[in-house]
């Protein structure tokens, strides 16, 4: 579904990303994991069109997305859940929700898809009337993810959902990963969490300072001692 090859974006003279190369196939959810400043969000971003590569290919359902305008690559049924979140601050949660679908025009699936939403995310239900801007941090990523399924779309880019939030709140936004996916929407899912990643995933890269150094199931990746020191808490 998705193909990228030696992929190459920079910052001025930094450089973020140094010959990246990965695939995501249709229906799997594929984790990406690595420190912080790794190049995991540049990777999304470049994928998503807010980043142009100096040099490399994507290929998204034989089309080559690489460079495109981010609303020619939305429109191709790819969403982008950036990390921090991004709400509409003044307009109330359920017009936020609704800025998803922006680009449907089925009514009634539309309300289907936004009771579904609040029927996984029932918070977000009862604080609909409310401007987004007072939700707190892990509400604000409920309805990121929230605005993200109303879009239906075909490849889900996942920034870091479970950052800042309780226990119990994670859990529940990796059932909804969990979810989507059964669904039918494959996802590229970017997390600090490996372990939590890991135990939802079918593949997974290890990105270190703007390179792949690894990939493989989450069985091959646990096995490896070098893996389990430097991401997963092992000892
Ligand atoms: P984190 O988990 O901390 O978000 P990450 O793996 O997502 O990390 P990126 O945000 O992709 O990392 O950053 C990759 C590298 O690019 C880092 O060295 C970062 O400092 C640099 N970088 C990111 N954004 C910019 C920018 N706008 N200008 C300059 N350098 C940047």
């Amino acid at each position: 579904m998705l193909k990228v090859e030696d992929l190459n974006v920079y910052y001025g003279s930094i450089h973020a990303l140094k010959g990246v190369s990965l695939h995501v196939d249709q229906g799997e959810i594929v984790t990406l994991i690595g420190a912080n400043g790794a190049g995991k969000s540049t990777l999304l971003k470049t994928l998503s069109g807010l980043l142009k590569p100096k040099s490399g290919t994507i290929d998204y359902l034989n089309d080559s997305i690489a460079g495109k305008p981010a609303q020619a690559i939305v429109k191709s049924g790819i969403s982008h859940v950036p990390e921090g979140r991004r709400v509409f601050a003044e307009m109330s949660v359920e017009e936020n929700i609704e800025l998803g679908a922006f680009l449907r025009t089925d009514k009634a699936g539309i309300q289907q898809d936004l009771g579904k939403v609040y029927d996984i995310f029932p918070r977000l239900h009862e604080r609909r009337k409310q401007s987004a801007g007072t939700l707190s941090g892990g509400e604000q990523q409920m309805l990121a993810m929230g605005r993200a399924i109303m879009a239906k779309p075909k490849l889900l880019l996942l920034d870091e959902p479970s950052m800042g939030l309780a226990p119990l709140m994670v859990q529940t936004i990796f059932e909804v990963v969990k979810d989507i996916n059964k669904e039918g929407t494959t996802i590229l899912l970017v997390e600090q969490n490996a372990n939590m990643a890991l135990s939802v995933a079918n593949r997974a890269y290890v990105i270190e300072t703007g390179k792949v150094i690894l990939s493989g199931t989450p069985d091959e990746l646990q096995a490896s001692e070098e893996i389990k020191k430097a991401y997963l808490g092992g000892h």
